[in-house]
């Protein structure tokens, strides 16, 4: 019981696109989160034109915002449908190219070229593939990942930001007893040994 009964839940990825299919994305926030509003000035920290990356970004409207402040967003997702409906649900043009060093992924970028998706795993990128970050905005991202996938997550994650870079990590609090997840319940003494 306890945080243990989430440990061996995984959920695939054909689950994940069928959510998206089913419009079953209870996650999505169309206003934005508001957690990023308060504290954009934690994530930014007085500095401009910084690469900011969206791990398991869906169609995270909070792209758009730090697009339009003069950042270049970088976001990776499973689902096809989830960053074409990002493009169109904002009207913005986009194209779409092969990414050569990931087999069967495809990478979409916004005619303006400052907003990137990899349409992907995150567990295919590499800082080689999309350099390293100054700012993250986690949501809905390590508390979806499977549990058994975490510490490679977190690992991934250190890989690609750079050394001066702001994380900013939103997290749920329940009892995992009394929902399977995800989100999963990712407990704070686990977040300081993940990511030290
Ligand atoms: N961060 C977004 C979406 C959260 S839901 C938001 O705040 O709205 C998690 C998303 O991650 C889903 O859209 C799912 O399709 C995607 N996803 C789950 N595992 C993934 C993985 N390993 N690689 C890429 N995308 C993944």
């Amino acid at each position: 019981a306890g945080v243990g009964s989430q440990k061996e839940r995984v959920v695939t990825e054909e689950e994940w696109l069928q959510k998206w299919e089913m419009g079953n994305i209870g996650f999505h926030k169309e206003q934005g989160h508001p957690l990023l509003q308060k504290y954009m000035d934690v994530l930014l920290n007085g500095r401009s034109g910084l690469k900011i990356f969206f791990p398991l970004c869906g169609k995270a409207v909070e792209m758009k915002w730090l697009a339009d402040m003069g950042h270049s967003v970088v976001g990776v997702e499973f689902s096809e449908q989830a960053v074409k409906e990002f493009f169109s649900e904002h009207s913005l043009p986009y194209c779409e190219e092969p990414v050569p060093e990931i087999s069967g992924a495809k990478m979409f970028q916004s005619t303006s070229g400052n907003i990137s998706l990899y349409c992907c795993s995150i567990f295919d990128l590499s800082s080689s593939i999309v350099g390293k970050f100054d700012g993250v905005w986690d949501r809905g991202a390590l508390v979806a990942v499977n549990p058994c996938d975490r510490q490679r997550y977190a690992s991934l994650m250190i890989n690609l930001v750079e050394k001066n870079s702001s994380y900013l990590l939103v997290t749920v609090s329940y009892d995992p007893n009394k929902h399977k997840g995800p989100p999963f319940y990712v407990p704070d003494s686990e977040i300081k040994s993940l990511f030290g």
